[in-house]
């Protein structure tokens, strides 16, 4: 099965932080990968820019530097590395100042499509709309990417939405949750919706209840600073745990087009019910022997913000009604695992009787790690001695059910960036998706503060405290396990 590579006009890409860690790390190894599978056409342009002081050659040695670290074996390829160094360019300039803006515009005279990556902090997004509207670069070809945070809740995200709207459109703006750049991700809405076996138990006639888990090993280190302002709740759960959440939810949307399934996973958050104290369990890492705790990775012993959430959500209406969903993240846990469990009912009678168990399907889509789909099946365990009962997996991890190109998939940064250049706003989140997800979560976190107690403490390495395990066992529920 060979892949399908469609090369696109050339554009313009300007990556605002391109000395950042999110540039070394992700985007510009992504672009590299998509430069060597040959999508991008003679004349493109990738331009760099900060506040540092490089030239094009200081530049290209950086970034050169970076993809060799960042870019897999692909690196290893000389000569596509000094061709994608060709086609880099540097500007020094400051988003918050005057310094740059001039020679930017003059670089990019040209009528084609111009892409602005967003990868600095937020406090500079709504200066960098003003600057590139007032220096001419708004024009109906350029579009804006926005990296997360988008606001610290729902003022904030509505304050930024306006600002952006000041200068650019909403067709321009594209703002990225890297999560629904998953190959998996994607996967799920092919499953729902390209088969008739599954959309007809998709609803809580036949769904148990649904478990949405992305757990960590690592801690915040690094990134201490602006998590210890953010917490499990901001960072993961408003955003990546409420796309998935959504799109495992929503109802089948018309067609494959962005505002029709953007409409769909609205209306998904907007019928989420408020979450009471009982329904939210946070916690917050301890040292262990080798590794320091929260704390000291945030470098303030009296933080209170949480590395672990835990919450029942329950979604009003015909579909779900009575069918709890269960998400839970955080750092430093047992494994690095995302996935989504969904759980069957019990068949509502056994005719082979109580000895044979009690058993149910269950379908999980792995997103990380070892990508795939597991439906769990009731078979008759072999051999003599009656009917045994055993749940099996039926397996389709892709890589070994697609053969090599399953492996060789563009990761979400690629699809992402290269969606921005076509105009595709599909897997990016709306203006409106972004505030109601903050509408829901902006009092989830106030009634969490009513509790007037600091998260509950965890041991690295476990599957968070063990409130967390009792927010199911309430329900006669239980967590999956978060095991390597
Ligand atoms: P970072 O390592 O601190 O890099 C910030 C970049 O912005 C640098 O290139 C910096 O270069 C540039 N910059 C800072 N002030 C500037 C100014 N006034 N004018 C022009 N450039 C300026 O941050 P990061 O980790 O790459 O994160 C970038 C954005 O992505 C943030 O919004 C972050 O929340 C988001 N994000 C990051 C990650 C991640 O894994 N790193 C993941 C998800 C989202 P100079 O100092 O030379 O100007």
């Amino acid at each position: 099965m060979a892949s399908r590579i469609i090369p696109v006009d050339p554009f313009d890409l300007v990556v605002f932080g391109g000395t950042g860690d999110l540039a070394r790390r992700k985007i510009l190894p992504a672009l590299f990968r998509r430069y060597c599978a040959g999508q991008m056409q003679d004349g493109t342009r990738i331009i760099g820019a900060a506040r540092a002081e490089y030239d094009t050659e200081g530049y290209r040695a950086f970034v050169h530097d970076e993809l060799v670290e960042f870019a897999g074996p692909a690196a290893q390829d000389t000569d596509q590395v000094a061709g994608f160094l060709d086609i880099l360019d540097y500007v020094a300039i400051d988003a918050d100042g005057e310094l740059g803006w001039s020679e930017l515009s003059q670089m990019l005279s040209e009528e084609r499509v111009r892409a602005f990556y967003f990868s600095v902090g937020p406090e500079l997004f709504g200066g960098l709309a003003e600057r590139l509207h007032r220096h001419g670069m708004a024009h109906g070809e350029s579009r804006i990417v926005v990296e997360k945070p988008f606001g610290h809740d729902q003022a904030t995200a509505r304050r930024l939405n306006e600002t952006l709207a000041e200068h650019f459109e909403e067709v321009q703006i594209y703002r990225i949750d890297h999560y629904l750049g998953k190959e998996t991700v994607q996967n799920l809405m092919a499953i729902r919706f390209g088969n008739m076996l599954f959309e007809p138990l998709w609803n809580s006639q036949y769904v148990d209840h649904i478990q949405i888990t992305v757990a960590e090993t690592v801690g915040v280190a690094g990134r201490g600073e602006y998590y210890d302002n953010a917490g499990a709740m901001r960072d993961m759960v408003q955003n990546h745990l409420m796309q998935l959440l959504c799109l495992i939810a929503m109802e089948p949307p018309s067609k494959f087009d962005p505002d029709a399934l953007r409409d769909e996973k609205l209306k998904v958050i907007r019928a989420l019910d408020p979450a009471g104290q009982d329904d939210i369990v946070l916690g917050q890492y301890r040292a262990d022997a080798t590794r320091p705790g929260y704390h000291e990775d945030v470098g303030d012993p009296d933080s209170t913000t949480e590395s672990f959430a835990a919450l029942r959500l329950q979604i009003s209406n015909w579909r779900w009604a009575g069918t709890p969903i269960y998400v839970r993240t955080g750092k430093r846990l047992r494994a690095r695992k995302s996935e989504i469990a969904v759980v069957f009912k019990e068949t509502p009678h056994s005719i082979f009787g109580p000895e044979a168990g009690r058993h149910r399907n269950i379908l999980t889509i792995r997103l990380q790690p070892n990508e795939g789909i597991d439906l769990d099946m009731t078979i008759k365990e072999p051999g003599p001695g009656g009917m045994r009962l055993v749940d099996v997996p039926l397996d389709m991890t892709f890589a070994k059910a697609l053969g090599p190109d399953a492996e060789d998939v563009p990761d979400a940064y690629e699809r992402l960036i290269m969606d921005v250049i076509r105009g595709n706003q599909t897997l990016f989140m709306r203006d409106d998706e972004v505030e109601a997800a903050w509408a829901w979560i902006d009092p989830a976190i106030v009634e969490c503060n009513k509790r007037g107690q600091p998260p509950l403490p965890y041991d690295a390495g476990s599957s968070g405290p063990e409130e967390a395990l009792a927010l199911m066992h309430r329900d006669g529920r239980r967590w999956r396990e978060i095991k390597p």
